[in-house]
């Protein structure tokens, strides 16, 4: 698998939670972006079929209809599979009918709003622009053209279950096919970090997480991943083969590329960015931590990893390695369908699990 991720770094507001690498619409910055992504995009790919695409950000659908008429005409040039998967990531507020139109005359087939929470005091404390009316509103009129969509929902804000109730009832009243848990981080350098925001307590965040994986299960999701839920076949293709530690290019500011076992990651200074500057690193990652890497996000599936596969692969034997075989005998994972998983029970404290096999020998 081969995929291609598009960072456009900007938005129209801050959101209070947020550390992703993204800055301030500003019309005068665009122009050139778009400019020097093009001549990395045509700097660095080498001409192979894609099975996706993803443009993420930052806010991709801040760009005016004719911003994004250039930036998906500079994305043309890469190609793509004849079953393949491209995204792009929209906040609810920007979406018309012209920007609909644009995505589908370029072959776009997914799109992912951040939605956060349908709670309109909710999605503001988290500094979000829409309300609950404008989120039906343009869920609905988007879905006339697109049915592959997903929305990305931000529970643990506070401690009130029945908000995150309240979310999955409207999600699941918008009968869409792919849905995005995140429970809330408080990162550094973030609006709510320095504002000294209190995180909720933990069993509290744990109840919600088997709430909402109990609820959508219920109503035929599947739980693919810890944090994401799909209807049958409706799993991202571009996600999964990250989670399956597989090959894809990172163009634009501060995107990751890992191709050929390199991890090249580009600079987040926009001003080096704009000058052709585009990689401030790469790394060679070496067996071991590429063995990790695979385990890491293999074990984030509920299908876990294929174990011929990563056999195979390292020419070794993962189920008699003493850290997996004690974690088989305590039950936090298990062999299903020869894939090793983690058992459903601690899907949600997958982390140390990872801590036991991380530190042990591979
Ligand atoms: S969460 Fe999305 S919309 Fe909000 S600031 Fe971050 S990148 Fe921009």
């Amino acid at each position: 698998m081969l995929g291609a991720y598009i960072h456009i770094p900007f938005c129209k507001k801050i959101c209070n939670y947020c550390d992703f690498c993204k800055m301030l619409y500003f019309p005068k910055y665009i122009d050139k972006y778009l400019d020097e992504l093009a001549k990395e995009i045509v700097d660095r790919y080498k001409g192979e079929e894609l099975d996706s695409i993803y443009i993420g950000g930052g806010t991709p659908s801040s760009l005016s209809t004719e911003e994004l008429d250039k930036l998906l005409s500079i994305i043309s040039i890469l190609k793509l599979k004849d079953k393949y998967e491209y995204t792009i990531e929209c906040n609810i507020e920007d979406i018309t009918i012209d920007k609909i139109n644009l995505f589908m005359s370029y072959g776009i087939n997914r799109i992912s709003f951040g939605v956060q929470s349908f709670d309109d005091n909710n999605a503001k404390k988290m500094g979000r622009e829409h309300n609950e009316d404008m989120v039906f509103d343009n869920i609905y009129l988007t879905k006339k053209y697109f049915n592959n969509i997903n929305i990305d929902l931000i529970y643990g804000v506070n401690e009130n279950i029945d908000v995150v109730k309240n979310d999955i009832r409207k999600f699941l009243e918008l009968d869409i096919p792919h849905i995005s848990c995140y429970s809330l981080i408080l990162e550094e350098h973030t609006i709510f970090y320095i504002n000294k925001f209190k995180s909720i307590n933990e069993d509290i965040d744990s109840e919600m997480y088997s709430y909402i994986s109990q609820t959508l299960v219920s109503h035929g999701y599947n739980h693919y991943e810890i944090s994401n839920y799909a209807r049958p076949g409706y799993e991202s293709i571009h996600n999964k083969n990250y989670w399956l530690n597989g090959n894809y290019y990172g163009f634009g500011l501060g995107a990751v590329s890992y191709l050929d076992n390199y991890r090249i990651s580009n600079t987040k200074n926009m001003t080096k960015y704009l000058k052709g500057e585009y990689q401030s690193k790469k790394d060679y990652e070496d067996v071991k931590t590429r063995k990790e890497t695979d385990l890491m996000l293999g074990l984030r599936l509920s299908e876990g990893i294929d174990i011929d596969t990563f056999n195979n692969k390292y020419h070794t034997s993962l189920l008699e390695k003493d850290a997996i075989r004690e974690l088989i005998d305590d039950n936090y994972l298990e062999v299903v369908d020869n894939h090793l998983r983690c058992n459903d029970k601690y899907l949600y404290t997958e982390n140390s699990i990872l801590t036991r096999i991380i530190d042990s020998d591979l």
